[in-house]
């Protein structure tokens, strides 16, 4: 394991689970009580903005309230003591990598501590409440929406991610189903180029026989236990 210089690890939903977080499929198809066509699509956002509004005022609200688990943190030691790059890829639209002291993050889902106005384009931090539709702070229009990627919207910073994933000796892949692209084809890419390929997630995921080797578990306390066998061996 020491001989990796370079890691990339794409993170989703399941790594902030033991965060209190909910998981996107956890609850039996639906996401904190709703269908995810009905809060995550452009389409929805069109129908029906109050109840999309409403759905990303009270995750935000909530996720302010969760503190990062084992997890994340040994992500950020991992950073901080290996002598490659560790690039951090997530799904995940919450904050807990920054908090937990990760500083190389790629957020390809967007973020639910950022506004993006629609009618001037500039995105901002933003803590607070959208459903009342406060002024944009760059051109005063009422045009805020989540800087969130909805389905058929297109991930960020694809081109850097790929870049990445280029000079990616080990890809691992933390608490993530497999089922949503582009992120559930990385690993494919990574084994094109001979990088090592590892999945930690709770139970199998969609795409586990892509892996060269798979670690079954709670990502709190399996997460932990691989960074340390990687540091041990430095
Ligand atoms: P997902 O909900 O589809 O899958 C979560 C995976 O995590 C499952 O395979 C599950 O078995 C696993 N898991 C659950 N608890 C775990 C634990 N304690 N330890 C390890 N693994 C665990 O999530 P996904 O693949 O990230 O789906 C992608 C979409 O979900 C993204 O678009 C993302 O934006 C969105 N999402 C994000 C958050 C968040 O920001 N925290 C929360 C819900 C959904």
């Amino acid at each position: 394991m020491a001989a990796h210089r370079n890691i990339l690890i794409l993170t989703g939903a399941g790594i902030s689970a033991e965060s209190g977080i909910d998981t996107f499929r956890g609850g039996g198809g639906l996401w904190e009580q709703h269908r995810v066509e009905d809060v995550a699509t452009p389409e929805a956002f069109a129908r029906d903005p109050d109840l999309v509004l409403r759905f990303y005022d009270m995750r935000r609200a909530a996720i302010q309230t969760r503190e990062p688990n084992p997890a994340h943190a040994a992500l950020a030691r991992l950073e901080q003591l290996w002598p490659g790059e560790v690039t951090v890829v997530t799904q995940n639209v919450d904050d807990l990598h920054e908090r937990a002291g990760s500083h190389n993050v790629m957020h390809m889902h967007g973020e639910h501590l950022s506004a993006w106005c629609t009618a001037c384009g500039e995105r901002m931090g933003w803590t607070g409440p959208l459903l009342d539709r406060p002024p944009c702070p760059s051109c005063d229009e009422p045009s805020l929406r989540p800087d969130i990627v909805w389905f058929g919207e297109i991930p960020y910073r694809m081109e850097e991610i790929h870049a990445a994933l280029d000079r990616a000796d080990l890809f691992v892949s933390i608490g993530t189903s497999g089922a949503v692209y582009p992120a559930a084809g990385f690993v494919r890419l990574a084994r094109e180029i001979g990088a090592e390929t590892l999945e930690i997630n709770l139970e199998p995921s969609q795409g586990t026989h892509w892996f060269d080797e798979a670690r079954h578990g709670p990502a709190g306390r399996q997460v932990p236990a691989w960074v340390e066998e990687l540091l041990a061996g430095l």
